[in-house]
Protein backbone atom coordinates (compact mmCIF):
# COMPACT_ATOMS: atom_id res chain seq x y z
CA UNK A 1 0.00 0.00 0.00
CA UNK A 2 1.19 3.50 -0.97
CA UNK A 3 2.34 5.69 1.82
CA UNK A 4 0.65 9.00 2.84
CA UNK A 5 2.97 11.83 2.80
CA UNK A 6 2.34 15.61 3.49
CA UNK A 7 4.50 17.77 1.18
CA UNK A 8 5.02 21.78 2.70
CA UNK A 9 6.14 24.60 1.70
CA UNK A 10 4.39 24.56 -1.88
CA UNK A 11 6.92 27.04 -4.01
CA UNK A 12 9.32 26.59 -7.33
CA UNK A 13 10.74 23.10 -6.02
CA UNK A 14 7.84 21.68 -4.86
CA UNK A 15 5.82 21.90 -7.68
CA UNK A 16 8.50 21.41 -10.34
CA UNK A 17 10.06 18.11 -9.02
CA UNK A 18 8.68 17.07 -5.44
CA UNK A 19 4.91 16.94 -6.23
CA UNK A 20 5.30 15.35 -10.10
CA UNK A 21 7.76 13.10 -7.96
CA UNK A 22 5.20 11.79 -5.73
CA UNK A 23 2.41 11.24 -7.77
CA UNK A 24 4.58 9.44 -10.13
CA UNK A 25 5.46 7.08 -7.92
CA UNK A 26 3.40 4.15 -6.78
CA UNK A 27 5.56 3.89 -3.58
CA UNK A 28 3.74 7.62 -2.15
CA UNK A 29 0.29 8.98 -2.12
CA UNK A 30 0.31 12.49 -1.51
CA UNK A 31 -2.11 13.10 1.64
CA UNK A 32 -1.50 16.84 2.44
CA UNK A 33 -0.18 20.19 1.74
CA UNK A 34 1.00 22.69 4.44
CA UNK A 35 1.86 26.11 2.78
CA UNK A 36 0.41 29.88 3.64
CA UNK A 37 0.02 30.65 0.16
CA UNK A 38 0.39 27.78 -2.21
CA UNK A 39 -1.45 24.79 -2.67
CA UNK A 40 -1.82 21.85 -5.13
CA UNK A 41 -5.14 21.28 -6.80
CA UNK A 42 -7.07 18.11 -5.36
CA UNK A 43 -4.77 17.65 -2.06
CA UNK A 44 -5.81 18.37 1.07
CA UNK A 45 -4.35 21.89 2.36
CA UNK A 46 -3.45 23.32 5.52
CA UNK A 47 -2.41 26.65 6.07
CA UNK A 48 0.11 25.48 9.62
CA UNK A 49 1.88 22.47 10.47
CA UNK A 50 0.71 22.09 13.70
CA UNK A 51 -2.88 21.75 12.49
CA UNK A 52 -2.37 19.25 10.37
CA UNK A 53 0.43 17.26 12.64
CA UNK A 54 -2.85 17.12 14.86
CA UNK A 55 -5.34 17.07 12.22
CA UNK A 56 -3.70 13.81 10.32
CA UNK A 57 -1.93 11.24 12.19
CA UNK A 58 -2.50 8.97 9.58
CA UNK A 59 0.45 10.65 7.60
CA UNK A 60 3.49 9.13 8.50
CA UNK A 61 5.85 11.20 6.84
CA UNK A 62 6.34 14.97 5.97
CA UNK A 63 8.79 15.94 3.45
CA UNK A 64 9.67 19.74 3.46
CA UNK A 65 10.45 21.76 0.61
CA UNK A 66 10.85 25.38 2.14
CA UNK A 67 13.74 27.68 2.37
CA UNK A 68 16.07 26.72 5.40
CA UNK A 69 15.48 29.48 7.24
CA UNK A 70 12.35 29.05 8.39
CA UNK A 71 12.47 25.42 7.73
CA UNK A 72 13.86 24.20 11.18
CA UNK A 73 10.74 25.17 12.92
CA UNK A 74 8.39 22.88 10.57
CA UNK A 75 10.97 20.02 11.18
CA UNK A 76 10.94 20.07 14.56
CA UNK A 77 7.22 20.36 14.97
CA UNK A 78 7.12 16.78 12.89
CA UNK A 79 9.99 15.48 14.31
CA UNK A 80 8.02 15.85 18.07
CA UNK A 81 5.34 14.62 16.01
CA UNK A 82 6.86 11.64 15.84
CA UNK A 83 6.68 11.83 11.64
CA UNK A 84 9.14 10.64 9.41
CA UNK A 85 11.47 13.59 7.56
CA UNK A 86 13.13 14.45 4.42
CA UNK A 87 14.60 17.86 4.13
CA UNK A 88 15.66 19.61 1.27
CA UNK A 89 19.29 20.63 0.85
CA UNK A 90 20.37 22.36 2.38
CA UNK A 91 19.33 20.87 6.02
CA UNK A 92 19.52 24.01 7.63
CA UNK A 93 20.68 27.49 8.38
CA UNK A 94 23.36 26.25 11.04
CA UNK A 95 24.87 23.22 11.65
CA UNK A 96 23.47 23.38 14.95
CA UNK A 97 20.32 23.41 14.23
CA UNK A 98 21.11 20.70 11.95
CA UNK A 99 22.64 18.66 14.68
CA UNK A 100 19.28 19.23 16.81
CA UNK A 101 17.22 17.72 14.12
CA UNK A 102 19.28 14.39 13.87
CA UNK A 103 18.90 14.23 17.56
CA UNK A 104 15.01 14.47 17.38
CA UNK A 105 15.36 12.22 15.14
CA UNK A 106 17.02 9.81 17.22
CA UNK A 107 14.94 10.51 20.01
CA UNK A 108 11.58 10.22 18.19
CA UNK A 109 12.99 6.70 16.36
CA UNK A 110 12.15 8.32 13.13
CA UNK A 111 13.69 8.38 9.39
CA UNK A 112 15.33 11.50 8.53
CA UNK A 113 16.66 12.18 5.21
CA UNK A 114 18.98 15.37 4.58
CA UNK A 115 19.06 15.03 0.69
CA UNK A 116 21.56 15.81 -1.91
CA UNK A 117 19.20 16.13 -5.18
CA UNK A 118 22.64 17.03 -6.86
CA UNK A 119 24.42 13.43 -5.82
CA UNK A 120 21.26 11.61 -8.15
CA UNK A 121 22.40 12.96 -11.13
CA UNK A 122 23.19 10.55 -13.65
CA UNK A 123 26.81 10.31 -13.83
CA UNK A 124 27.61 10.43 -10.40
CA UNK A 125 27.91 7.12 -8.60
CA UNK A 126 29.89 6.26 -12.18
CA UNK A 127 32.14 8.91 -11.64
CA UNK A 128 32.70 7.99 -7.85
CA UNK A 129 33.26 4.48 -9.25
CA UNK A 130 35.93 5.21 -11.73
CA UNK A 131 37.77 7.91 -9.16
CA UNK A 132 37.48 5.13 -6.53
CA UNK A 133 41.35 3.72 -6.03
CA UNK A 134 43.33 6.41 -8.29
CA UNK A 135 44.82 9.11 -6.66
CA UNK A 136 43.45 12.78 -7.13
CA UNK A 137 46.23 15.08 -8.46
CA UNK A 138 43.88 18.16 -8.56
CA UNK A 139 39.98 19.08 -9.38
CA UNK A 140 37.99 21.90 -10.36
CA UNK A 141 34.34 22.87 -10.01
CA UNK A 142 32.96 25.60 -12.01
CA UNK A 143 29.51 26.61 -11.42
CA UNK A 144 28.04 29.51 -13.35
CA UNK A 145 24.67 30.27 -13.84
CA UNK A 146 22.19 33.44 -13.88
CA UNK A 147 20.32 34.17 -10.51
CA UNK A 148 17.83 35.66 -12.56
CA UNK A 149 16.79 32.27 -14.38
CA UNK A 150 16.91 30.15 -11.47
CA UNK A 151 15.70 32.08 -8.37
CA UNK A 152 13.50 34.68 -10.43
CA UNK A 153 12.40 37.49 -7.48
CA UNK A 154 13.96 34.77 -5.13
CA UNK A 155 14.69 37.29 -2.11
CA UNK A 156 15.13 34.94 0.63
CA UNK A 157 18.55 33.92 -1.58
CA UNK A 158 20.11 37.23 -0.76
CA UNK A 159 19.28 37.16 2.67
CA UNK A 160 21.43 35.63 5.70
CA UNK A 161 20.92 32.10 6.09
CA UNK A 162 20.31 31.73 2.16
CA UNK A 163 23.18 31.81 1.37
CA UNK A 164 23.46 33.38 -2.15
CA UNK A 165 25.51 31.53 -4.75
CA UNK A 166 27.09 28.92 -2.11
CA UNK A 167 23.12 27.73 -2.27
CA UNK A 168 23.72 26.58 -5.98
CA UNK A 169 27.51 26.09 -5.17
CA UNK A 170 26.87 23.64 -2.33
CA UNK A 171 25.12 21.04 -4.86
CA UNK A 172 28.34 20.93 -6.33
CA UNK A 173 30.03 20.39 -3.19
CA UNK A 174 27.76 17.64 -2.36
CA UNK A 175 28.93 15.93 -5.35
CA UNK A 176 32.21 16.75 -4.63
CA UNK A 177 32.24 15.24 -0.91
CA UNK A 178 30.38 11.97 -3.03
CA UNK A 179 33.02 11.54 -5.20
CA UNK A 180 36.18 12.45 -3.77
CA UNK A 181 34.79 10.97 -0.01
CA UNK A 182 38.04 12.34 2.04
CA UNK A 183 37.07 15.79 3.85
CA UNK A 184 38.73 18.34 2.44
CA UNK A 185 39.99 21.30 4.52
CA UNK A 186 38.86 24.75 3.23
CA UNK A 187 42.39 27.17 2.94
CA UNK A 188 41.03 30.05 1.19
CA UNK A 189 37.39 31.77 -0.35
CA UNK A 190 36.77 35.49 -1.93
CA UNK A 191 33.10 35.70 -1.32
CA UNK A 192 31.50 38.59 -3.57
CA UNK A 193 28.99 40.50 -1.93
CA UNK A 194 26.54 42.63 -3.74
CA UNK A 195 26.46 46.06 -1.85
CA UNK A 196 23.02 46.09 -1.17
CA UNK A 197 22.79 42.10 -0.45
CA UNK A 198 23.61 40.13 2.59
CA UNK A 199 25.14 37.26 0.74
CA UNK A 200 27.83 36.43 -1.88
CA UNK A 201 26.63 36.41 -5.96
CA UNK A 202 30.11 34.56 -6.38
CA UNK A 203 32.57 32.61 -4.68
CA UNK A 204 36.09 31.60 -5.01
CA UNK A 205 36.92 28.65 -2.45
CA UNK A 206 40.19 26.95 -1.96
CA UNK A 207 40.42 23.50 -0.71
CA UNK A 208 43.41 21.05 0.40
CA UNK A 209 44.88 18.38 -1.92
CA UNK A 210 44.61 20.86 -5.38
CA UNK A 211 40.69 21.37 -5.35
CA UNK A 212 39.76 25.03 -6.59
CA UNK A 213 35.85 25.83 -7.16
CA UNK A 214 34.51 28.63 -8.84
CA UNK A 215 30.89 29.98 -8.26
CA UNK A 216 28.91 32.55 -9.78
CA UNK A 217 25.78 34.33 -10.52
CA UNK A 218 26.26 36.20 -12.45
CA UNK A 219 26.34 34.16 -16.35
CA UNK A 220 24.09 35.41 -18.40
CA UNK A 221 24.96 32.79 -21.28
CA UNK A 222 24.53 29.16 -20.76
CA UNK A 223 25.12 27.85 -17.59
CA UNK A 224 27.98 26.02 -16.89
CA UNK A 225 28.26 23.27 -14.08
CA UNK A 226 31.21 20.96 -14.37
CA UNK A 227 33.66 19.36 -12.52
CA UNK A 228 37.16 18.30 -13.72
CA UNK A 229 39.17 15.93 -11.97
CA UNK A 230 42.76 15.14 -12.81
CA UNK A 231 43.92 11.52 -11.53
CA UNK A 232 46.94 9.46 -11.86
CA UNK A 233 44.99 7.45 -14.13
CA UNK A 234 43.25 9.98 -16.33
CA UNK A 235 40.88 12.99 -16.52
CA UNK A 236 37.57 13.02 -15.83
CA UNK A 237 35.19 15.40 -16.56
CA UNK A 238 31.49 15.74 -15.24
CA UNK A 239 29.17 17.66 -17.12
CA UNK A 240 25.68 19.36 -17.01
CA UNK A 241 25.81 19.07 -13.02
CA UNK A 242 26.62 15.51 -12.94
CA UNK A 243 23.91 14.43 -15.81
CA UNK A 244 27.04 13.57 -18.44
CA UNK A 245 30.47 12.02 -17.86
CA UNK A 246 33.83 11.95 -19.89
CA UNK A 247 37.08 10.76 -19.34
CA UNK A 248 40.25 11.62 -21.12
CA UNK A 249 37.22 13.93 -23.35
CA UNK A 250 35.74 10.32 -24.50
CA UNK A 251 31.78 10.07 -22.98
CA UNK A 252 30.76 7.49 -20.97
CA UNK A 253 28.28 5.62 -21.79
CA UNK A 254 25.88 5.06 -18.85
CA UNK A 255 23.79 1.89 -16.84
CA UNK A 256 20.20 3.27 -16.96
CA UNK A 257 18.91 4.01 -13.30
CA UNK A 258 15.47 3.03 -12.08
CA UNK A 259 13.98 5.15 -11.32
CA UNK A 260 15.15 7.84 -13.62
CA UNK A 261 15.44 11.18 -12.15
CA UNK A 262 17.44 12.81 -9.53
CA UNK A 263 14.03 13.65 -7.20
CA UNK A 264 12.36 10.25 -8.33
CA UNK A 265 15.43 8.41 -6.66
CA UNK A 266 15.29 10.55 -3.59
CA UNK A 267 11.63 9.67 -2.70
CA UNK A 268 13.33 6.15 -3.71
CA UNK A 269 15.59 6.31 -0.80
CA UNK A 270 13.41 7.73 1.57
CA UNK A 271 10.57 4.84 1.06
CA UNK A 272 13.41 2.45 1.91
CA UNK A 273 14.83 4.51 4.93
CA UNK A 274 11.21 4.43 6.38
CA UNK A 275 11.33 0.52 7.44
CA UNK A 276 13.93 0.58 10.38
CA UNK A 277 13.59 4.23 11.08
CA UNK A 278 17.33 5.12 9.70
CA UNK A 279 18.99 8.19 9.20
CA UNK A 280 20.88 9.48 5.89
CA UNK A 281 22.13 12.91 7.21
CA UNK A 282 25.49 14.02 5.43
CA UNK A 283 26.48 17.11 6.62
CA UNK A 284 29.93 17.62 4.92
CA UNK A 285 28.43 20.20 1.93
CA UNK A 286 27.28 22.19 4.91
CA UNK A 287 30.24 22.16 6.63
CA UNK A 288 32.41 23.98 3.55
CA UNK A 289 29.64 26.18 3.18
CA UNK A 290 29.88 27.12 6.45
CA UNK A 291 33.92 27.39 6.57
CA UNK A 292 33.60 29.37 3.09
CA UNK A 293 31.14 31.98 5.46
CA UNK A 294 34.36 32.02 9.04
CA UNK A 295 37.42 32.41 6.25
CA UNK A 296 36.42 33.46 3.24
CA UNK A 297 37.81 36.69 2.61
CA UNK A 298 34.94 39.42 1.42
CA UNK A 299 34.94 41.64 -2.16
CA UNK A 300 32.25 44.19 -2.78
CA UNK A 301 30.45 43.52 -6.13
CA UNK A 302 28.56 46.22 -7.21
CA UNK A 303 24.80 46.46 -7.09
CA UNK A 304 22.40 43.51 -7.17
CA UNK A 305 18.72 44.51 -8.43
CA UNK A 306 16.16 41.67 -10.18
P1 LIG B 1 10.52 29.17 -2.75
O1 LIG B 1 9.67 28.80 -3.92
O2 LIG B 1 10.96 30.58 -2.63
O3 LIG B 1 9.85 28.77 -1.37
C1 LIG B 1 9.14 27.57 -1.18
C2 LIG B 1 7.93 27.84 -0.31
O4 LIG B 1 8.33 27.98 1.04
C3 LIG B 1 7.22 29.14 -0.61
O5 LIG B 1 6.36 29.00 -1.70
C4 LIG B 1 6.52 29.47 0.69
O6 LIG B 1 5.24 28.91 0.66
C5 LIG B 1 7.38 28.80 1.73
N1 LIG B 1 8.11 29.84 2.48
C6 LIG B 1 9.00 30.72 2.00
N2 LIG B 1 9.45 31.53 2.99
C7 LIG B 1 8.80 31.15 4.10
C8 LIG B 1 8.80 31.60 5.45
N3 LIG B 1 9.59 32.61 5.83
N4 LIG B 1 8.01 30.96 6.33
C9 LIG B 1 7.25 29.93 5.95
N5 LIG B 1 7.18 29.48 4.68
C10 LIG B 1 7.95 30.08 3.78
O7 LIG B 1 11.84 28.28 -2.70
P2 LIG B 1 12.30 27.05 -3.61
O8 LIG B 1 13.02 27.57 -4.80
O9 LIG B 1 11.18 26.11 -3.83
O10 LIG B 1 13.42 26.42 -2.66
C11 LIG B 1 13.10 25.77 -1.46
C12 LIG B 1 14.25 24.88 -1.05
O11 LIG B 1 14.52 23.97 -2.12
C13 LIG B 1 15.56 25.64 -0.81
O12 LIG B 1 16.24 25.11 0.28
C14 LIG B 1 16.36 25.43 -2.10
O13 LIG B 1 17.76 25.43 -1.88
C15 LIG B 1 15.88 24.04 -2.51
N6 LIG B 1 15.97 23.79 -3.95
C16 LIG B 1 15.50 24.73 -4.85
C17 LIG B 1 15.66 24.51 -6.22
C18 LIG B 1 15.16 25.50 -7.25
O14 LIG B 1 15.41 25.31 -8.44
N7 LIG B 1 14.45 26.56 -6.87
C19 LIG B 1 16.27 23.34 -6.67
C20 LIG B 1 16.68 22.38 -5.73
C21 LIG B 1 16.52 22.64 -4.39
P3 LIG B 1 3.99 29.69 1.33
O15 LIG B 1 4.21 31.17 1.13
O16 LIG B 1 2.82 29.16 0.60
O17 LIG B 1 4.03 29.31 2.78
Amino acid sequence: MAMKIALVGIGKIAVDQHAPSISASPEWELAATVSRRGALQGVERYLDIDTMLSARPDIPVVSLCLPPVPRFAYAKAALEAGRHVMLEKPPGATLAECYALEALARQHKVALFATWHSREAAAVSAARDWIEGKEVLRAHITWREDVRKWHPGQDWVFEPGGMGVLDPGINALSILTEILPELLRLQGARLHFPENRGTPIAADLEFSNGVTAEFDWRERGREIWTIEVETDGGRLMLAEGGARMFVDGIETRLSEQSPSGEYPRLYARMAALLGNSEIEFDLRPMIHVADAFMIGDRVAAGRFDW
